[in-house]
């Protein structure tokens, strides 16, 4: 029995890259098919994350004209790890390996068939890592750097310069599955599912079309997901301000009461003012740091579903040869 692999890829408005997507993948799959690697009734599965534009409807198109190209369309925009979990879900069960890549072909589709020969070699993880930043601003590189550095501080294992560029075997899907968090960040997650893993370097090019569909706003607010749902060691770093915070009062009172026996009062209106801004920002970063998790538990505890599909072609394809 071949293995059966299933090519996840979430998309988002991205109908002028979907053709050539579709094109370049299918080549791929098709060469793999032939060399004898996966089975024939290996797929591309789209997940339509509520795209506003003919995402969809290519979608279909595609998926009618070729039998390999198969899709779920999610009811409205669910992000995109949720649209990652549901290509897995609906995948898993009829796929030995899940690979998953987004649409725009940033990560080289050539990597896919070295994260094949991995999987046969007998790792359950092939994280997908760059070996070049080249094509990111200067910005974008530092701020990675920065992000890898702090999580690592923070106690968050991340593969640096991976995203969601990998390959998970069956029961590496399966097992990340039961993890049922509402807030996701999925690439401090594998991790943390265990199983043997690998690394495969390819470099990352430009979009091939469209534009970024993570904007600035969206990249901070991931990011600041990535540190309060992995670690609380900024609610750690909370008390250790508050006992610096006591220390240094403590001399300051010893100070007043020495310079009132002295007699040299009035004086201290300045250092006054500044220690009520100053504890009054320590005090209200402290609040959102405490209700930013208050906010996490709230989210986790109302176990909404992370995703509604409205329509999905993948298995139907499958049952119609069993
Ligand atoms: N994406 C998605 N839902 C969203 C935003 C993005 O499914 O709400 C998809 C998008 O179509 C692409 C992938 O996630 O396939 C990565 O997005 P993008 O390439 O815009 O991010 P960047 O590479 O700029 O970080
Ligand atoms: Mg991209």
């Amino acid at each position: 029995m071949m293995n059966v692999l299933t090519i996840v890829v979430p998309c988002y408005n991205e109908e002028e890259v979907l053709p050539e997507t579709v094109k370049e993948l299918g080549t791929i799959l098709n060469q793999l098919i032939q060399a004898q690697k996966i089975a024939v009734n290996s797929k591309l599965l789209f997940v339509n994350d509520g795209s506003r534009d003919q995402t969809w409807n290519l979608i279909q198109k595609f998926s009618q004209k070729h039998d390999y190209v198969t899709g779920i369309k999610f009811t409205r925009n669910y992000g995109h790890q949720n649209a990652l979990l549901a290509g897995m879900n609906v995948a898993v069960p009829y796929s030995d390996m899940i690979i998953t890549i987004d649409a725009d072909l940033q990560d080289d589709v050539n990597a896919i068939p070295k994260m094949v020969d991995a999987f046969l070699t007998g790792y359950d993880v092939v994280y997908g890592v760059r070996n070049s930043r080249k094509t990111d601003t200067a910005f974008k590189r530092q701020t990675a750097l920065g992000y890898y550095a702090l999580m690592k501080k923070l106690g968050v294992n991340l593969v640096p310069d991976s995203a969601d560029y990998r390959l998970l075997s069956k029961r590496a899907t399966e097992a990340l599955l039961q993890y049922q968090e509402r807030n996701l960040f999925l690439r401090g997650m594998v991790p943390l599912v265990g199983f043997k893993s690998t690394k495969v370097y390819y470099p990352r090019k430009e979009r091939f079309a469209g534009e970024s569909k993570y904007p600035l706003g969206k990249m901070i607010h991931f990011a600041l997901d990535g540190i309060t749902s992995f670690s609380i060691a900024p609610i750690h770093l909370i008390l250790g301000l508050g006992v610096i915070t006591v220390v240094v009062s403590i001399i300051l009172m010893l100070y007043t009461i020495y310079e009132k026996i002295r007699g040299n009062v009035v004086s201290g209106w300045s250092s006054l003012m500044v220690s009520i801004w100053l504890l009054g920002g320590i005090q209200l970063i402290s609040l959102s740091i405490i209700g930013e998790y208050v906010g996490k538990v709230f989210t986790e505890v109302k176990h909404r579903p992370r995703f509604n599909i409205e329509q999905e072609t993948f298995s139907a394809k499958f049952k119609d040869k069993k």
